[in-house]
């Protein structure tokens, strides 16, 4: 890896750069969002969120945190959990795309105030952590396990790299390069051999290096995803397995424990394989991700559904009503998954992050952008009450949408994927562009031969199935537009011209000479369907889900004749009848007689039974119309 200067990046910006790879992502300036669902959201995370955020950040304490450091302020002082600076990392992150996407100067200039508070507080050594250090605290780096020293370093450089990329090198990225070599100095092959319990640095480490050109920072990447694994961190309660720390990364063989720490920690090590191209690690990742898709994910994308130790369960155990699913662990799979897809063109790993996109990042924010879920279940059993906007939450298990968690780690993840989302839309190679997620948006770059090439995309995806692609720009000579066709989207066609072919699931590509004016149009069947579980999912045997395209819907109790959603059966011989952006199905409520004890010898003998159409409306919709009961997954009749 050769140094270079850190400079902005030309397309705009991108949160992964890898060096090699399949696919070549494309950057805030080349992916634009223009409309549609995602463009709202977009702007009320850019205004709402961001600034929610910060109030309540300035009001928590954290930023004062990095003040009272600057000023020689007693430790005493220092507000928040261990890992409260990371909060303001991602904030600052998040900030920085918002620029990135939308110029918007005030925000600029809020990311330089909390740049100056950033140098200002900075050791002159390097080290940056407001909890550790200082007269009256826990020497540095002496609990490597619970502290989030590094964790917290992590978050900071992949800020710097985020306003690096977007707006040029400025203080941040020199804050962000001094604590990555002071971890560098103290953690190298010469120094203590130490991993953080909270795996983050890894990929940020290496991203840093991928944007300075350093290659100290991809050493010291590769050194702590190598390290982890041989039970050095001190035994958790909850086994080695919480830190990701009881088999080595390319020996292990499905994603287990904390499920943030350990997608986290994967995404760092797909990082570190494809910049040393350690092929044997790649693969041994791929094989983990894709035995968790396989028995460890919700139907939403969600993972983790233990609440105690907020890990993943064995295989199969996935329980609606018990469903952790940490927003921040839907953000850390996209991260694993667009690694993956840029690793190895996988149209899965599009289906993936589209069904997270739908099902958790759109679940976990208010229509107003300032309160959210921490926590997803897929089936809430007594109805959620609402909170005063004030108040902060203590626990953070479920329950409403909450204007902010004791750990708000979520809101931070959120702001900074809606904020880069035009990212994750399409990527180039070679050949042409490969679009992947579908929304309105304009995409546009240099292919590798200096050929310009654009496209509009128009579509009313996922209420409509119809993605239109008209091409805008083209410099001659045949390339290909590529699109991902949902794996449940069976039936799905291309039409071109006066021509119409089957799509199936995968990628459909068209390659030509392509003028200025042509359009595409992909079909996708977006009606309503049953969604039969794998029968290993104990929770749900014996139940069916309604999707529609990529939407998994629900039955909520504001929108059904009994409110009591434990009664409800549903009658699988008819199809689900389209309804809006929802479903209807034909069901039944039950009322089963009260026996004392509810185990018998026989079946239960059927009580009182009322026939009922059953409205489903989109699981992101859901605890948006006061409080309620809610359930995805539906028995059968
Ligand atoms: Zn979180």
């Amino acid at each position: 890896m050769s140094v270079t200067s850190a400079a902005a990046d030309p397309t705009g910006g991108r949160p992964v750069i890898p060096t090699r790879g399949t696919l070549r992502p494309l950057g805030l300036g080349e992916a634009r969002i223009t409309g549609g669902a995602w463009s709202h959201r977009q702007r009320v995370n850019g205004g709402a969120t961001l600034d929610h955020g910060r109030s309540w950040m300035d009001k928590m304490g954290w930023t004062g945190n990095f003040t009272a450091v600057e000023q020689g302020r007693g430790s005493e002082e220092r507000r928040g959990r261990e890992f409260a600076d990371s909060e303001v990392y991602k904030l600052v992150e998040a900030m920085s795309w918002e620029v990135g996407r939308s110029a918007d100067r005030i925000r600029d200039r809020e990311i330089g105030e909390l740049t100056a508070m950033l140098v200002a507080a900075q050791a002159p050594d390097g080290y940056l952590n407001t909890a550790f250090g200082r007269p009256g605290q826990r020497p540095r780096y002496s609990d490597l396990a619970s502290g989030h020293e590094l964790y917290c370093t992590g978050h900071l450089v992949q800020a710097a790299v985020a306003r690096t990329r977007t707006s040029g090198p400025d203080d941040l990225l020199g804050v962000a390069r001094r604590a990555a070599d002071q971890v560098c100095e103290t953690f190298g092959p010469e120094g203590m051999w130490g991993i953080c319990g909270h795996p983050e640095i890894e990929p940020a480490l290496v991203e840093l290096a991928r944007l300075t050109g350093e290659q100290r920072y991809l050493d010291q990447a590769s050194l702590f995803v190598q390290r982890r694994g041989y039970r050095t961190l001190p035994l958790h309660p909850f086994g080695w397995s919480y830190f990701s720390d009881d088999i080595p990364v390319r020996e292990a063989e499905v994603l287990r424990g904390h499920a943030v720490r350990s997608l986290y920690l994967t995404a760092g090590a797909v990082d570190v394989a494809v910049e040393t191209g350690d092929r044997e690690l790649l693969d041994a990742v791929i094989s983990q991700f894709d035995r968790t898709l396989a028995r460890r994910t919700y139907l939403t994308g969600g993972m983790g559904s233990r609440h105690m130790d907020e890990a993943f369960g064995d295989d199969f155990v996935l329980p609606s009503d018990r469903a952790y699913s940490e927003t921040c662990a839907s953000v850390a799979a996209v991260m694993v998954a667009w690694r993956l897809l840029l690793a190895t063109g996988e149209p899965r790993y599009g289906d993936l992050i589209e069904r997270i996109l739908y099902n958790v990042l759109a679940t976990a924010i208010s229509d107003d952008g300032t309160s959210f879920f921490y926590a997803h279940t897929l089936h809430q059993r007594t109805p959620t009450e609402d909170l005063p906007p004030d108040r902060e939450q203590l626990g953070f298990g479920g329950g409403p949408r909450a204007p902010w968690f004791e750990v708000s780690c979520c809101l931070g993840n959120i702001g900074r994927t809606l904020a880069s989302l035009s990212t994750y839309l399409a990527t180039a190679n070679e050949r042409g562009l490969q679009l992947h997620q579908y929304a309105d948006a304009e995409v546009g770059t240099r292919l590798a031969d200096g050929r310009r090439v654009a496209v509009r995309m128009a579509t009313r995806y996922p209420d409509d199935g119809t993605v239109s692609v008209r091409v805008t720009e083209t410099d001659g000579g045949p390339w290909t537009i590529a699109l991902r066709v949902p794996r449940w989207a069976g039936g799905a066609v291309l039409v071109d011209g006066d021509q119409r072919r089957p799509a199936a699931p995968g990628t459909v590509e068209v390659t030509r000479d392509f003028s200025v004016g042509d359009e595409i149009r992909l079909q996708l069947p977006v009606r309503p369907r049953w969604t039969f579980p794998d029968p290993r999912i104990d929770a749900v045997r014996g139940c069916v889900a309604v999707e529609r395209g990529p939407v998994v819907l629900c039955v909520e109790s504001v929108d059904q004749p009994v409110p009591d959603l434990d009664l409800v059966r549903v009658d699988p011989s008819a199809e689900p009848r389209e309804a809006g952006d929802g479903a209807t199905v034909a069901g039944w409520f039950d009322q089963p007689a009260e026996s004392g004890w509810p185990y018998d010898e026989s079946a239960p003998q059927a009580g009182e039974t009322t026939r009922a159409a059953l409205r489903l409306v989109p699981y992101h919709r859901w605890a948006r119309r006061g409080p309620s009961t809610m359930r995805v997954w539906l028995p059968l009749g």
